[in-house]
């Protein structure tokens, strides 16, 4: 039988995380059962689903890298439960062969349902605070059950606090075929729309345009450093094309802040959650 959590030292965090960069952690425990997670959390631990909405510091992170991989999908009342580590595809793959309809858009997402639920993500006009009902978390020690009204969701955000365990969803009855049609669509569009190669997918929040928009009309497609690269098919994402440094994302990343401020007056805020010292 599979322990409970694998515990590695002096790991590289570029195995765990979808810009394939990053220095080493001292500690990396890798959790397959949600109830072992209260021995390995330390004052400094910092918890990691699938790693695709960070970018982690050349240094690595001094400290305890929580990798949460727990992971199954359940039918329950009025939809489905899953646990935390459950990547998102998988999610949505369970629900259309179930004919539960309701998450078809997060199948392209290459991240967890913790990460998702927790950092609010969304695709095609629909996002995780449109279908949590619960989410399960450990707090201190303890686990709490928070209704949707208790996440303070907002775009990109939420309140919750603690280490999401997982999440009850809430679906519809929809055709099996159907759903998988839109999946297909969805997933078609994503190829259509956006740049394939090691990224987080979006580096900026949007504001009352597009961040891309203004990334673009800044003149910035296809601005290099090193080894990373402003897409020149989607602005707002920086392409770790093989070799790329953290450093190289992140002076990009300045560079664009500081010419769109300088050019429009307006400050792009990160999408992306920096990890280690930049
Ligand atoms: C190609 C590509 C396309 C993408 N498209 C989209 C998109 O369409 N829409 C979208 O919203 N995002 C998109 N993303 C970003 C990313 O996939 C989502 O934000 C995803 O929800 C992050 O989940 P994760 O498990 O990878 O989180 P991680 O990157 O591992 O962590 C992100 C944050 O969540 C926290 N966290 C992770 N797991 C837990 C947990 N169990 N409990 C508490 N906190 C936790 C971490 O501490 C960190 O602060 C894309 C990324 C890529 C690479």
């Amino acid at each position: 039988m599979r322990e409970s959590v694998l515990s590695l030292s002096n790991v590289s965090l570029a195995n765990f995380c979808t810009y394939h960069i990053g220095g080493k952690a001292r500690s990396l425990k890798i959790v397959y059962d949600s109830a072992a997670l209260v021995d390995v959390l330390t004052e400094d631990s910092v918890v990691v689903g699938c790693g695709s909405k960070l970018l982690i510091s050349d240094s690595g992170y001094d400290g305890t890298i929580v990798l949460v991989r727990f992971s199954g999908v359940k039918i329950s009342e009025n939809g489905v439960y899953a646990y935390a580590g459950t990547p998102l595809p998988a999610l949505s793959r369970f629900c259309s062969k179930h004919s539960l309809g309701g998450l078809e858009w997060a199948c392209g997402i290459p991240g967890s349902v913790g990460g998702a639920v927790k950092l609010n993500a969304g695709a095609f006009g629909m996002s995780m605070d449109s279908v949590v009902e619960r989410v399960d978390v450990l707090q201190k020690g303890k686990v709490a059950s928070l209704k949707a009204n208790e996440l303070d969701y907002s775009y990109r955000h939420s309140g919750i606090e603690g280490i999401v365990l997982g999440a009850q969803f809430k679906c519809q009855a929809v055709d099996a075929e159907q759903l998988e049609l839109r999946c297909k669509s969805y997933v078609k569009l994503r190829r259509e729309s956006q740049p394939r190669g090691f990224s987080c997918g979006s580096i900026f929040k949007n504001s009352d345009k597009p961040a891309g928009w203004y990334i673009e009309q800044a003149g910035l497609k296809g601005l290099k450093c090193g080894g990373a690269i402003i897409s020149k098919e989607h602005a707002n994402f920086i392409i770790n094309l093989g070799d790329a440094s953290s450093r190289d994302v992140y002076t990009l990343i300045r560079t664009a802040k500081a010419e769109v401020k300088s050019k429009f007056d307006v400050t792009l805020n990160e999408e992306v959650i920096y990890l280690g010292d930049f």
